[in-house]
């Protein structure tokens, strides 16, 4: 018997929080695991904002605030986002919760009626059709191509959107590819939206995540989208703030007040002195946080040219993010059981491609926020492994 509303009935976990479980359990018995499976930055949160927060709690400021965020933290992210977008943003557009997921979340509930149909990346975040669900919406994944650098299927997003569509859910640079939408691509799918009358919700976590000097495109800047898209971006990748909790959405203030409301009666307020850290974040220097971005190219070089070199194994340059996602078709097996085994045969965690949806099929995801030496060792095994896997 089904004891559970139907709006949980379907949702599963992260497939990083699964495979980070079982290679714990590997490493419990003493096996050396080479972790490439959880996206995160491997280094702390910088100085500068880890002393604002302490300050701030020895301060007191430990207490409730506006369920949509302190003003200075507002007011600091209009001028910041507003800045890198070219937009005249007001503070009361923007509104700060608990990381970048509730911006995911809080405006599908906002909008998306049973029965609505959302469009979203497939491989994508798997927080996308987590949502899509619990909002009842009727979920559309749209596959990327990884001839085009892993951007929408054009053709399929044309045929997938229309009248029906209430949202369309962009994620660039993206996880799990580290594709980067085309400026072309973006002006295509804004006047589709335009044309029916959809939102589009713009997943921007990595934007400052992007490499060879390239400036990422937001849809959000171009005519006639700012009265229709919610631009989500936040802390945790940019400044390593993962744990603290904080990130933001831009939207119309007309929505603003809507998704203020769904925060107000579920997480209450966003933590007072962790958006006081991250006025200290945007506020403070960014040159920490720039050369953080060319440490990361690095890496992303050396782990693109590492798995280039496996026998059977194929990888695209990602331009954004920090996840690499080769291609291994070539062995006939499912991404799952590649992914299976290189973690009990080679104890290399990595994710399979289907983690991220069924399009996913014949990648496996491999972060690279870590220690060269991880990575380099990680290559090492995968080399011996996809060898015998050759035969
Ligand atoms: N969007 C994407 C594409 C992500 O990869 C992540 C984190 N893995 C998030 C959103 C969530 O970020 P946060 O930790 O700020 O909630």
């Amino acid at each position: 018997m089904d004891i559970f509303a139907a709006r949980v009935s379907q949702l599963e976990s992260e497939g990083a929080y699964a495979v980070l479980a079982r290679s714990q359990a590997l490493e419990a018995q003493g096996r050396t695991i080479f972790h490439l499976e959880i996206g995160q930055p491997d280094f702390a949160t910088f100085e500068n904002i880890r002393q604002a927060g302490i300050k701030a709690i020895r301060e007191g400021q430990t207490r409730y605030n506006p369920p949509a965020g302190l003003t200075g933290l507002r007011a600091a992210i209009a001028a910041d986002a507003g800045h890198r977008h070219g937009l005249d943003l007001k503070p009361t557009q923007v509104v700060v919760g608990p990381g970048a997921k509730p911006g995911l979340f809080f405006p599908t509930l906002a909008l998306v009626d049973p029965g609505d149909e959302v469009i979203y990346p497939d491989p994508g975040f798997p927080t996308y059709a987590a949502m899509i669900a619990v909002a009842g919406g009727v979920p559309v994944p749209v596959p990327l191509r990884e001839e085009k650098d892993f951007s929408f299927d054009l053709q399929a997003f044309d045929a997938a959107v229309g009248p029906q569509t209430r949202l369309i859910v962009l994620n660039s640079p993206a996880n799990p590819t580290g594709g980067v939408i085309p400026l072309a691509d973006l002006e295509h799918i804004a006047a589709r939206a335009q044309e029916v009358g959809a939102w589009v919700l713009s997943d921007e976590i990595y934007a400052r995540l992007a490499y060879d000097g390239r400036a990422v495109p937001s849809i959000a800047s171009l005519p006639g989208m700012p009265g229709r898209t919610i631009l989500v971006d936040g802390f945790s990748k940019t400044y390593a703030m993962t744990g603290w909790r904080l990130g933001y959405m831009v939207m119309p203030e007309a929505l603003a007040e809507r998704v203020e409301l769904l925060l107000t009666h579920s997480i209450g307020c966003t933590a007072t002195f962790t958006q006081i850290a991250g006025i200290a974040a945007l506020s403070g220097p960014q040159d920490e946080a720039e050369a953080k971005v060319a440490d990361y190219q690095r890496r992303r070089d050396r782990i693109v040219a590492g798995l280039n070199s496996l026998p059977g194994v194929s990888c695209r340059t990602p331009q954004g993010a920090f996840y690499a996602f080769p291609n291994v078709k070539s062995f006939g097996l499912t991404s799952a059981e590649i992914a299976r085994r290189l973690l009990d045969e080679a104890g290399v965690a990595v994710l399979a491609g289907t983690d991220f949806g069924p399009n996913g099929e014949g990648y496996l995801r491999l972060c690279y926020a870590t220690a060269v030496e991880t990575i380099d060792a990680a290559l090492e095994q995968m080399h011996a492994f996809f060898r015998r896997l050759a035969g």
